[in-house]
């Protein structure tokens, strides 16, 4: 196998959770260009449908299913919708998240909530779906969505809620793929730093001098430089590679 045929993905089903904006429709795009077929699962069904469009209209197989993952129903929702209209999934991007900006002491119980029901418990929905899934087959590939607030906590943006769910997301991450690899599935995860998407508000000033000084590489990601790391994890080239956290952050945890 060549080197560059490992990062094919042609005959292979995606799931992206939250691809109908920020990262998840860079991560969209970035699947159907190595060649797999990408369903895209949000609430934001109009929004979900324009990339749909993109995509088609690129040539790109690509279909998108409504619906909120904090459900625990949703995911197996998806997943059927998926095999009934492209085929069984291979891989799954848990890549939908919320954040919440407010020190811990301004946090309520129902922000805390919100946020872990998003990103851990539905990210754990949609894992379990998956890997049932999976696991019957013998083979399939995970990919969640960290951060490297799982790891630091960024001085400007106080998110107490958001960095305790992306280090839960780390953990689930090491511990479905211990699990899972004598199934056949490798789960590992992408932690990026700052990237230019409505959630991380990089240009407000009360938060953008303080994460410029602290970041080597003075600037933020686009969502597109993160898809070839996406594909890197999603596809045989990290054939050997499962319960890893891949950071890209230019640099940011360095100081
Ligand atoms: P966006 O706010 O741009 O996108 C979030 C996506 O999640 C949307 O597509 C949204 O769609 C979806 N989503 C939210 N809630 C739900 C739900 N209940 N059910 C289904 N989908 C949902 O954020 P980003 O693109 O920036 O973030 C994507 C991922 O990357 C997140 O996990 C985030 O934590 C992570 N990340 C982002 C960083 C950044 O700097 N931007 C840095 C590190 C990690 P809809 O509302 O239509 O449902």
């Amino acid at each position: 196998m060549s080197v560059m045929s490992r990062f094919d993905l042609s005959g292979k089903v995606a799931v992206v959770t939250g691809g109908n904006g920020g990262l998840g429709e860079a991560f969209a795009h970035a699947l159907a260009e190595a060649g797999a077929s990408v369903a895209i699962a949000a609430r934001g069904h109009e929004r979900s449908l324009a990339v749909v469009d993109t995509l088609r209209n690129a040539g790109h197989r690509a279909m998108a299913v409504e619906a909120d993952i904090t459900q625990p129903q949703a995911a197996d929702g998806i997943f059927d919708e998926v095999e009934d209209a492209l085929g069984s999934v291979d891989i799954l991007i848990n890549n939908a998240g919320i954040c919440h900006h407010a020190p811990a002491l301004e946090v309520t119980p129902e922000r805390w909530r919100e946020v872990f029901d998003v990103n851990v418990h539905g990210l754990w929905y949609c894992a379990h779906a998956a890997g049932r899934r999976m696991k019957a087959r013998g083979h399939g590939v995970i990919v969640n969505i960290g951060s490297i607030s799982a790891m630091i906590v960024n001085r400007p943006q106080m998110q107490p809620a958001y960095n305790a769910s992306k280090a839960a997301v780390h953990q689930l991450t090491k511990s479905l793929a211990a699990e899972w690899a004598p199934y056949g599935i490798r789960v590992n995860a992408l932690a990026p730093g700052y990237v230019r998407t409505a959630m991380a508000e990089v240009d407000k000033p009360e938060f953008k001098p303080r994460w410029i000084d602290d970041a080597p590489m003075q600037r933020a990601a686009t969502p597109e430089e993160l898809g070839p790391s996406l594909i890197y994890l999603a596809s045989d080239a990290s054939s050997f590679m499962t319960g890893s956290v891949m950071v890209v952050d230019g640099g940011y945890t360095l100081w």
